[in-house]
């Protein structure tokens, strides 16, 4: 068996039982502790498995996504974060929600739901009720155009006030962005 053999091996395993020992991996592919440490030390660059007192563990695929937008790839650590919860148990994070709704887009049957935070009061709503405020006079420096989730349209309304721009539900916020976006260069997506 080669080393990249014995490395899918390795991961097999790891998906099924979730943690193995050293000894057990080298008695499983009849060779030496040293050949398996060889073997998935790149696992371990690439993060893909951790190191426990005696033997190795899985990384939950969550874990290594949690620091970078799924859609524009920034890191996003910030209160605009929004979380996708997909029907496979996995959370994507984008960085704020302009990245949520084009993302949406993209994977809408494999999204569960869609968690955010209230502009003004800072708790956690569903994206898929809550109202967009685009347009504002206000520029938060992440990407273009930018929507502010609200819970509430009368809150969003009373903010617009201040603040101008333009109230969306969460399907007519996806329209208008995509819309803006045809063409543009405003966004940070890689291709
Ligand atoms: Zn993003
Ligand atoms: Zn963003």
């Amino acid at each position: 068996m080669l080393p990249i053999e014995r490395r899918q091996q390795i991961l097999l395993w790891l998906e099924q039982e979730a943690y193995l020992r050293i000894s057990e991996i080298s008695k499983r592919l009849e060779v030496s502790e040293m050949t398996i440490y060889r073997d998935i030390k790149p696992l371990l660059d690439q993060q893909k498995v951790s190191k426990t007192s005696n033997g190795i563990r899985l990384v939950p695929r969550q874990q290594m996504l949690s620091t970078c937008c799924s859609y524009c790839h920034k890191v996003s650590h910030s209160r605009l974060s929004v979380q996708l919860i997909k029907s496979n148990q996995l959370v994507e994070q984008t960085c704020c929600a302009h990245c949520a709704l084009l993302r949406y887009q993209d994977c809408r049957e494999d999204v569960l739901q869609i968690i955010c935070r209230d502009f003004l009061t800072d708790t956690t709503i569903s994206a898929q009720i809550a109202c967009f405020l685009l347009h504002t006079d206000i520029n938060l420096h992440c990407c273009q155009p930018q929507a502010l989730p609200f819970e509430s349209v009368h809150q969003a309304q009373q903010f617009q006030k201040g603040f101008g721009g333009v109230i969306y539900d969460f399907e007519g916020a996806i329209v208008a962005i995509q819309t803006e976006m045809t063409g543009s260069a405003c966004c940070h997506k890689e291709t």
